[in-house]
């Protein structure tokens, strides 16, 4: 609803169609994103009150309601975005549908990680007088869940009971950094949080142990100071909270860029190291957030990561260690975000949020066929997946990648998924470019039906089968149309997407 994103191109340019059927529209030039943060900058009075923050009543907030004249309160804070319409990714009829109103719960049901408090911080008109209409929302229950903590002369244990028979080390997240401790435990599509500023410091060795059958989580914590602690320590915001996933503000560390390779001419595998004192598993199908400042606006952009390679051989990669996070990053000439993203050192540090996808590995868990459909970076996604399905489900029979680019030079880790073909021989890879050179003697096109219809196909008449598809929005929106008109169901289709 306030995607980030620099979407002015010239017209008639070669990706005049991304802003088509994605929710997004083609801007006008000189409205991109950098446009905008240059205006939030000039100084200019954007709210037309000159810097004054007023208390605004439902009804003043109902007044304001045109294009020419538009408020609209988020969480209890109303921004006027009347100079923000013509910047809006989503378009301004998407703005318009929160016009004078609460536009929380729009808001998060389109893009709740679009840091909206920093990309209109010039547009805040005030606070609303009386509770907000659409007050922060998930209703807060303190009884499903509590802990309990005990300690030894070197140890804090923190124990939660989650009752959870498949809990594991994916849905505990934990961040103990200068005495503060935030836990996070995901049970189904709610969190539960502990979080406290510690009453004696730690050192940064923490440690999860799971008790999957019982569900019983301990987050072990080692005192830097054999002292008797008399309280685990001062609750903080959303401690001991359980509510909807959704509802809880996504939560950033600050991560260690410490590689940077080459993948193709324009894509990159970057490879963030996690502060000591956390500990975090990107679940397979997952994305996180990244964010950056640029020109002194928070920029947030979703990423998948990825492995540091494709399982070649049966050695654990000495990378998959919990520690590092790997993602392939194409990066865009005029792209705002991978611009600033290929400007890091070395040694230079960026905040990752927490993981966040609705994609399940049971899924794949249940079918003997797996149809992998990517397009450009769209492929991030198929790379854990990959491994996942050849690994650890043995009930499917063929995993196949139908992966679509434009040029041969585009195609993403080509040797490695063909070396995995000749290796595994349930695993098939297939290219399709839309712009081959004369000499591409492989197939050539793009999405359709009849390609499809060419290369989806089940190993048995009624096999179950599972078909994921990534890669640009409209892209993938036909794709999922095109199996949908070719007899694949709801349920067999996930289409990735933000
Ligand atoms: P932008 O400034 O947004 O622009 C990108 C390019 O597109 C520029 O060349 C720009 O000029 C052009 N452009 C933008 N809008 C239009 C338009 N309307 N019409 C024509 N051209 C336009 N990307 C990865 O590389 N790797 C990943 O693992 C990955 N994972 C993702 C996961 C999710 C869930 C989602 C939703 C996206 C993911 N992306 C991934 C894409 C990523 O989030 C960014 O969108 C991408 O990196 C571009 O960001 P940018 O700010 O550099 O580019
Ligand atoms: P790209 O190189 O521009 O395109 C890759 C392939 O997709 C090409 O064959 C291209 O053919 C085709 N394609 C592009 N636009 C199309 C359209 N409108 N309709 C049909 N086919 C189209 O792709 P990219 O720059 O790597 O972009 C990858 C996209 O994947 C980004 O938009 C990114 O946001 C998205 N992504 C999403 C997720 C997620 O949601 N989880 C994860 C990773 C990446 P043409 O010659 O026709 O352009």
């Amino acid at each position: 609803w306030f995607p980030v994103g620099s979407r002015s191109v010239p017209a008639g340019g070669p990706q005049q169609g991304l802003g088509r059927g994605a929710g997004l529209v083609p801007l006008k030039p000189g409205r991109s994103l950098m446009d905008w943060i240059r205006l939030t900058k000039s100084g200019k009075d954007l709210t037309g009150l000159k810097g004054r923050l007023i208390e605004v009543t439902e009804d003043e907030l109902s007044k304001h309601n045109k294009k020419e004249d538009c408020w609209i309160c988020i969480r209890g804070f109303v921004y006027n975005v009347t100079p923000y319409m013509e910047y809006h990714p989503g378009g301004e009829d998407e703005l318009m549908k929160a016009a004078g109103t609460d536009g929380t719960d729009l808001f998060d049901q389109v893009h709740r990680w679009v840091n909206y408090e920093s990309m209109l911080k010039e547009c805040l008109v005030g606070r609303m007088a009386v509770k907000p209409i659409a007050a922060p929302k998930g209703s807060v229950h303190f009884l499903f869940y509590s802990y309990d903590w005990f300690q030894t002369d070197s140890l804090i244990t923190i124990v939660i009971y989650t009752k959870q028979k498949d809990m594991n080390a994916e849905l505990v997240i934990v961040d103990c950094q200068d005495k503060r401790l935030r836990g996070e435990i995901i049970i189904d599509d709610h969190s539960y949080l502990v979080e406290v500023d510690l009453d004696h410091a730690v050192s940064e060795d923490v440690a999860v142990n799971i008790a999957e059958k019982v569900g019983k989580v301990e987050i072990v914590l080692n005192k830097k100071d054999n002292i008797h602690w008399k309280m685990l320590g001062q609750p903080l915001e959303g401690h001991n909270t359980f509510i909807k996933r959704t509802d809880r503000g996504l939560f950033y560390r600050k991560c260690k860029l410490v590689s940077k390779t080459e993948v193709t001419h324009d894509t990159k595998l970057f490879c963030l190291m996690l502060p000591k004192g956390t500990l975090l598993h990107v679940p397979t199908g997952q994305h996180v957030y990244l964010k950056q400042i640029i020109a002194g606006t928070e920029v947030v952009k979703p990423y998948t990561p990825v492995l540091p390679s494709l399982p070649l051989d049966f050695q654990e990669s000495p990378h998959q260690d919990g520690v590092h996070i790997y993602l392939m990053i194409k990066i865009y000439s005029h792209g705002l975000f991978t611009q600033a993203l290929d400007h890091l050192q070395i040694g230079d540090y960026i905040s990752v949020s927490n993981p966040e996808g609705n994609f399940k590995k049971s899924q794949v868990q249940t079918s003997e066929d797996l149809l992998l459909l990517a397009g450009g970076t769209g492929f991030t996604p198929m790379v854990k997946l990959l491994n996942f399905a050849l690994t650890e489900v043995s009930c499917l029979r063929t995993v196949k990648l139908i992966f679509f680019n434009k040029t041969e030079d585009d195609i993403l880790w080509r040797n490695q998924l063909e070396q995995l073909a000749l290796k595994d021989e349930r695993f098939e890879v297939q290219f399709i470019l839309s712009q081959p050179s004369e000499d591409w003697v492989g197939k050539q096109g793009k999405i359709s039906s009849s390609l499809l219809s060419e290369f989806v196909k089940r190993s048995r008449r009624d096999s179950k089968a599972l078909i994921c598809i990534c890669g640009p929005t409209p892209f993938t929106e036909q794709g999922v149309q095109y199996l949908k008109d070719l007899g694949y169901s709801q349920e067999e289709i996930h289409a990735f997407t933000a």
